[in-house]
């Protein structure tokens, strides 16, 4: 839940996962879009699906109980190294190293690391790094100082003087590490939607690809050509900048292969929408009703 946002956003969504799933079997037996539901506002929802799939996994191979090996726990589905370990040193306090963002910008300016770190000769020189400097023993609460150390002191303004490491430490330039990959410039997109109501309820289309399994204004393959868009936003999504446009179109279903269905407009709230989809249909629904309810003359 904590990838690309804070924690304070991440609370109200912990507490509310926690009580709609409680223990694996409640997450297990979930359907795609309770999961997918439970998620929206998060983003990277393959997240979800995984967590749903490993609960699947505990249930069905381990009985219901969280494996306590390394490698039964770096085969649930979406668990890397990182996660493995992390679950692994923090829940058990086996001695496994763990590099995250913080622990890598530390240990890169200890070691005064001059290589990128987010390429895989950087990743494979933090890992050795914090598996030479493991201690043998309490491994989990060293890997929990680590965190600390890094978020707290050596932070993106490292505060050297206040630094319980700083005669150990090796780089002369703390502000220029870690060096990064230069990132793939931004592409900009537009993308055109169509919003189509009748009797109350408003059709949506299943995603398949970005959002795979939600529910999304349904695509149109251009604007009108005199059509002018009721709602613009922008939005992004890894390194595409995002214009979500959406017209007006008649309400008439697409082909059976575009997975249409038309939803209750006042029941909206129950159904997994993104959240650019979701914030374009609450301002068209409140701002604009009567522009909604409309009859609209098909093309
Ligand atoms: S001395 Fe400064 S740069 Fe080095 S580890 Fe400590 S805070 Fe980071």
């Amino acid at each position: 839940m904590l990838q690309q946002t804070q924690v304070a956003t991440v609370i109200p969504y912990y507490q509310m996962w926690l009580r709609r799933f409680p223990d694996f079997s409640s997450l297990a037996v979930a359907s795609e879009q309770e999961v997918l539901h439970a998620w929206q506002g998060l983003g990277y929802y393959t997240r979800a699906r995984n967590l749903r799939a490993a609960a699947q996994t505990i249930m069905n191979k381990h009985g219901g109980r969280f494996p306590r090996s390394l490698s039964a726990i770096h085969d649930l589905p979406g668990v890397g190294r990182y996660t493995a370990n992390a679950v692994a040193t923090f829940a058990f306090n086996r001695t496994v190293p763990i590099v995250e963002a913080n622990i890598a910008r530390l240990l890169a300016r200890l070691v005064d690391l001059q290589i990128p770190v987010d390429s895989s000769m950087g990743r494979d020189a933090l890992w050795r790094c914090a598996t030479e400097l493991l201690p043998s023993r309490s491994a989990g609460l060293y890997n929990s100082a680590l965190m600390d150390l890094g978020a707290l002191v050596c932070s993106s303004r490292p505060k050297c003087v206040l630094c319980p490491v700083r005669d150990f430490c090796q780089t002369r330039d703390p502000a220029r590490l870690p060096l990064k990959r230069m990132r793939p410039s931004t592409k900009r997109q537009t993308e055109y939607h169509g919003l189509a109501v009748r009797r109350g309820s408003v059709l949506l289309e299943q995603s398949q690809n970005r959002w795979r399994g939600m529910w999304m204004l349904p695509r149109l393959a251009a604007a009108g050509p005199k059509s002018r868009p009721l709602y613009v936003s922008e939005f992004a999504f890894t390194n595409h900048r995002i214009t979500l446009t959406v017209f007006r179109r008649p309400a008439v279903e697409g082909s059976r292969k575009s997975k249409q269905r038309w939803f209750r407009i006042d029941r909206l709230q129950s159904v997994p929408l993104p959240s650019p989809h979701r914030r374009a249909l609450e301002m068209l629904i409140s701002a604009e009703p009567h522009r909604l309810y409309a009859p609209v003359t098909p093309t």
